[in-house]
């Protein structure tokens, strides 16, 4: 079969995380908090701080492959409740919720469990919830080339549930539409009723 991988490492343009040099910039916080980093209560905090956001902005290597549509599928494929977990590049707190990404295929369709693999891609990063939503829908679109994408994320963002405004619970709608689901009104209501979300 005419299937086409390639290895997705390296995002553009982003650099590695220096994990001794987070480290000791965690240890600097603290002292600016006011804290004790040589407490034996905060000893190991500066390292345990810089591997958690080394995870946090680190994707996993993925293969995309794709695979030639020799059925002709043109319905729509939705993957729902892709959980999402980012960070909110203004407070550097989490933000956290579910992705609904769906295409409409064009020649090429993708494995399912991909799309939740193209949503990491982009959300181990410093984001905001809209860009987030963008770049998955124009990856989709560019190396897909599908007929129409479309991207919903429902997220609640730390930064607004413990401090500021505190509204806890209260979450973040963004959509991102290409394609045949934004030109098309009923191809749009189709998805956004698919994806459970009021379009
Ligand atoms: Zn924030």
């Amino acid at each position: 079969m005419n299937t086409v991988t390639q290895t997705l490492r390296v995002v553009h343009g982003r650099q590695e995380v220096d994990l001794d040099a987070a480290g000791k910039a965690v240890t600097d916080l603290l002292v600016a908090l006011g804290r004790d980093p040589m407490s034996e209560h905060l000893i190991d905090t500066p390292r345990r701080v810089a591997e958690a956001y080394s995870e946090l902005l680190t994707p996993r290597e993925f293969n995309l492959t794709t695979f030639p549509n020799d059925e002709g599928y043109d319905e729509l494929v939705l993957a729902r409740d892709i959980p999402v977990q980012s960070l909110c590049q203004h407070h550097l707190l989490p933000f956290h919720g579910v992705a609904h990404v769906g295409y409409l295929p064009g020649d090429r369709i993708l494995g399912l469990s991909k799309l939740a693999r193209v949503v990491e891609l982009f959300a181990r990063d410093l984001q905001v919830q809209e860009r987030l939503t963008k770049q998955i829908a124009d990856w989709l679109q560019e190396h897909l080339a599908p007929q129409g994408v479309g991207v919903v994320i429902e997220a609640e963002h730390m930064c607004m549930s413990l401090r500021g405004v505190r509204a806890t619970g209260s979450r973040t709608m963004t959509s991102a539409l290409h394609g045949q689901l934004r030109q098309d009104a009923r191809s749009r209501q189709e998805f956004f009723s698919l994806t459970g979300v009021n379009g």
